[in-house]
């Protein structure tokens, strides 16, 4: 069975008046249909852009693209057909539009990127319902309801002609997520979802979240800087530093065998279960350098505690298959795996 993405060296680069920034910086990594990957790392590390890339949606016309982002598109009967590269397509032409919302779909941190404040909820869920689907107003109205009753919002068919500055934040999302999963996208991709909310409608949306991925059998991308949020709700994990992907591994891996240093240094900085409330979280050491000014070899050599002088700061490494499903670009573990990357 193919995957539903596969993302092969994926690179985004902007062109900016301060200098050229390379957000992704050949991210490579596969999303099976029904998984959940987690991708994960700090701010400023190619995470959103990469998804944006995806979506054809990373801005600036002086964006520079690279590498291939092959996604299977669903015929209209519903079954796998043919593979596109969405990075080959025309920006904001038919094909890419007639995929976002409807094939795969995106959420986000803030509801209020998403919605736009002087419509009602319903009625922005119902055009996106009818810029896919030619049916009627009614008709895609009472989808509609259906889908704010399966994200549990209570009274939806009073809810629906709210506008999303009457709804508490935690109802906000869940009328986002009504309207990303409307359309049944084959994938979703999550960008932070719950980073703004209090724990417990974060823990309310995450199990939302997983339910509906199992009853729609779509694919999530879940972006976060929280290993917890990853914890629960990801197969497989790639680990972003500075537009690389560093480390990928599938989910107990990645918790119980870290050999990234960086990923390491994101495990040691959350909070064991049981330890006091108020215990300190030891984030990680340093700060992810400027992407206009990255350092030579690894990139994370500036911070890096096993850093080999005269090895790390002069060669980047490549991933190494350290078992199957489970690489890593560390000198550690060797330069690169040549292998691997012939057959990419
Ligand atoms: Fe650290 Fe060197 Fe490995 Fe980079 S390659 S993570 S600097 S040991
Ligand atoms: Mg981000």
């Amino acid at each position: 069975d193919s995957p539903l993405l596969e993302l092969r060296d994926l690179r985004t680069g902007f062109a900016l008046r301060e200098g050229y920034v390379k957000a992704v910086d050949g991210a490579s990594f596969s999303v099976a249909r029904g998984e959940t990957i987690g991708v994960v790392g700090e701010s400023g590390c190619g995470k959103s852009i990469t998804a944006r890339t995806i979506l054809r949606i990373a801005g600036t016309n002086d964006s520079e693209l690279g590498g291939e982002a092959l996604f299977r598109r669903r015929t209209r009967d519903g079954r796998p057909g043919e593979v596109v590269d969405l990075l080959k397509l025309a920006p904001n032409g038919r094909e890419i539009r007639s995929i976002r919302g409807a094939e795969i779909a995106m959420i986000f941190q803030e509801p209020m990127t998403a919605f736009s404040p002087v419509h009602t909820i319903g009625n922005q869920i119902i055009e996106a319902i009818q810029l896919h689907h030619p049916v009627s107003k009614d008709e895609a109205r009472a989808t509609a309801i259906d889908m704010l009753r399966r994200v549990e919002m209570s009274n939806a068919e009073r809810r629906i002609d709210a506008y999303p500055h009457q709804l508490s934040g935690g109802m906000r999302q869940r009328a986002m997520i009504a309207m990303a999963l409307v359309c049944r996208p084959q994938l979703l991709l999550a960008d932070e979802p719950t980073t703004a909310l209090d724990v417990t409608t974060q823990a309310q949306i995450l199990a939302l979240i997983r339910q509906l991925k199992a009853e729609l059998g779509m694919s999530v991308m879940m972006i976060t800087h929280d290993l917890g949020v990853v914890a629960e709700t990801a197969q497989n994990v790639a680990v972003m530093y500075l537009g690389k992907v560093v480390e990928y591994a599938d989910v107990r891996a990645l918790f119980h065998d870290p050999k990234h240093p960086y990923t390491q240094a994101l495990l040691a900085s959350i909070p064991k279960l049981g330890r006091e409330a108020g215990a300190r979280l030891h984030p990680v050491k340093g700060m992810v350098p400027s992407p206009f000014n990255r350092p030579r070899g690894c990139p994370f050599n500036t911070r890096c505690p096993k850093a080999m002088p005269g090895v790390c700061d002069v060669d980047m490494p490549g991933p190494t298959t350290i078992k199957p499903g489970h690489t890593v670009s560390c000198f550690l573990y060797g330069a690169g795996d040549t292998r691997t990357e012939a057959a990419q």
